[in-house]
Parts: structure tokens; sequence; C-alpha cells
């Protein structure tokens, strides 16, 4: 296992959108090994998501883990960890649900975005095998940044406002007290 060097905004490799893997592949050792590495690094920079043209692999892969008690409320199932292949995304619920943004490819800054509150993601799992999940509020938030790098899409991409786009210590000092 290694921690892996993270693409920031401006890296190409970001932009790319990525391919589908086959099922051999994502059986395969080296895929193994990619995910384990993306969950070291996640862990490393203690990011709840990281998808893999974030660790310069161009293919559909992303990760989501949360502290089981940072988001219980919105877990499906009480799920608190998913490895996620070629995913597939249906809006359930299209009623926007914003939160404040942030993403390691994008360090220091976090953003508004609205997005769909309500997802189903169909991918495949470590097993290859067809596997599903509905998310609501902010797992679905999670879900839809990731599976949005996957397509070359960054969440500056969708601030709600350019005006709402801070550094985390602006963000603390003027944003989230109010001031
Ligand atoms: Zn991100």
């Amino acid at each position: 296992m290694a921690i892996r060097k993270v693409a920031r905004l401006g890296h190409p490799v970001l932009r790319e959108p990525c391919r589908e893997l086959t099922r051999a592949e994502i059986r395969a050792p080296a895929t193994r090994r990619l995910v384990e590495d993306m969950r070291e690094t996640m862990a490393e920079y203690a990011g709840v998501g990281l998808a893999a043209p974030q660790v310069h692999e161009p293919v559909r892969i992303a990760i989501i883990e949360f502290d089981p008690g940072d988001a219980e409320r919105d877990l499906d199932e009480g799920r608190t960890s998913f490895t996620v292949f070629n995913p597939r995304t249906t809006v359930l619920d299209s009623t926007p649900a914003g939160y404040w943004e942030g993403c390691l490819s994008v360090p220091g800054m976090r953003g508004y975005v609205e997005r769909p509150r309500r997802v189903q993601v169909d991918y495949l799992d470590e097993a290859a095998k067809p596997a599903r999940v509905v998310a609501d509020g902010f797992l679905a938030t999670v879900f839809q940044h990731e599976l949005d790098h996957l397509d070359g899409v960054l969440y500056v991409d969708r601030l709600a406002d350019p005006k709402l786009f801070a550094f985390n210590e602006e963000f603390s000092r003027y944003v989230a007290e109010g001031g």
C-alpha cells in the first residue's frame, strides 16, 4: 500500500472522462492495489471520498468512507464505506440540496453547491457483482461529487454562485460564524 500523489485543479487528468473497467480488471490484483492506495490516500488527507482520476488513474472507480458518527442520518442502511466501479446515477428526487463542498484536488477551499437531494447509484462492487445504493442528503452530494470526477467535472464547475467560494479559514471566520 502507498499514499499516492493527489492531482490538483489544473492537472488535465482531472478533466478527462474516465474509462470503464471490465469485470476481469475489477477483480485483478492491480485494481485491488489501486483501491487500497486510494483508501490510504483518502485517510491521509482526511477526505470522505476519492475518485481514481484524483490519483492520476483515469478509470471509473470511486471510494466513499465516513466516520460512522459523521452523517449517520443520511446513510443508507447504516453503511459507512463504499467502493464503486462503473457507477451510474439516477436522480430520484431533483429537489436541490445545498452543501459547502471541499475536494482534495482543490485543497484549502470550499464552495456552496446545490445538487439533487436523492439519487440511486448502480455499480459493480469489488467482486464485480451488480450493487445499488440509494443516497439522501449529504451522502447523495458526496456520491454526486465523486462520480462527477469520473466525467472530468469538479465541484467548482457547479458553484451555485461564484461568490460562494472561500478558503477554509475565511469560511470558518466569516461564513460558518454567520459574520
Ligand atoms: Zn473531489
